[in-house]
């Protein structure tokens, strides 16, 4: 942030609010200890943590194998996360992004860097739910991804074609069957062969497996997925 706006808006550690000092770290040291990072053993295909190494897929892909190559999460949904996130989508605390992605996701860019990808994709928003909220938090993440990995964002590359709010009272095995129409490609997109999906929570994997099945089809060798937070099916 500019130094101008710094004393104007001091920068704040995205998980206990608490004001940090200028020109430093903005995750305070006790939040940072306590974030919950991945660790092995973890889903080969989404990177949940799994029970035993053996097992190579978390349940959720065992049962439905996700359409995407493989997903490369920064952090797992719990502890703080939520919280923080929640800040980041809902509260217009759009630097909560930024800041998870330069303090904590270090690890994750330098393992995306070596995918070789072609474009960044955010997982898009229903347009008129967008303009309500003002921004589309994966379309942000994506942007500080694309400045780290020196990579084009593509905004517009997937459109959604239904809102979750037409969805909301749908079964839940019919808003699965339902997520699969709900996005396409948008219009007179370039081809890319590599694209890093991007959005900020993932649970089933149901929403970046459908926005990846859209890609393949258009003709995408390679698709990726990093998000922020990725849910946890064992404690
Ligand atoms: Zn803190
Ligand atoms: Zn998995």
């Amino acid at each position: 942030m500019e130094k101008g706006l710094e004393i104007l808006y001091p920068p704040r550690c995205p998980f206990c609010n608490e004001v940090q000092a200028l020109g430093g770290s903005k995750i305070c040291r006790e939040c940072l200890k306590g974030l919950p990072k991945r660790v092995r053993p973890f889903c080969m295909k989404c990177g949940k943590p799994i029970e035993r190494d053996e097992n190579e897929f978390c349940n959720n892909c065992r049962n439905r194998m996700p359409e995407f190559d493989r997903a490369y999460p920064i952090l797992l949904y719990r502890k703080k996360v939520p919280e923080a996130l929640a800040r980041f989508k809902y509260k217009n605390d759009r630097q909560i992004g930024r800041i998870l992605i330069q303090e904590v996701g270090k690890e994750t860019m330098a393992e995306l860097k070596r995918l070789h990808i072609d474009g960044i994709v955010p997982v898009p928003m229903y347009r008129k739910k967008e303009k309500i909220r003002g921004y589309n938090q994966a379309y942000l993440l994506a942007r500080e991804m694309g400045r780290i990995l020196e990579r084009p964002v593509y905004k517009h590359y997937l459109l959604r074609t239904v809102s979750t709010v037409a969805q909301k009272d749908l079964s839940q095995g019919e808003r699965k069957k339902n997520i699969k129409k709900a996005f396409k490609l948008g219009k007179n997109v370039v081809e890319l062969n590599h694209i890093l999906l991007v959005d900020d929570i993932y649970t089933t994997g149901a929403t970046v497996s459908a926005c990846a099945g859209v890609l393949k089809e258009a003709g995408a060798e390679k698709v990726y997925v990093t998000c922020i937070g990725i849910g946890t099916d064992i404690v």
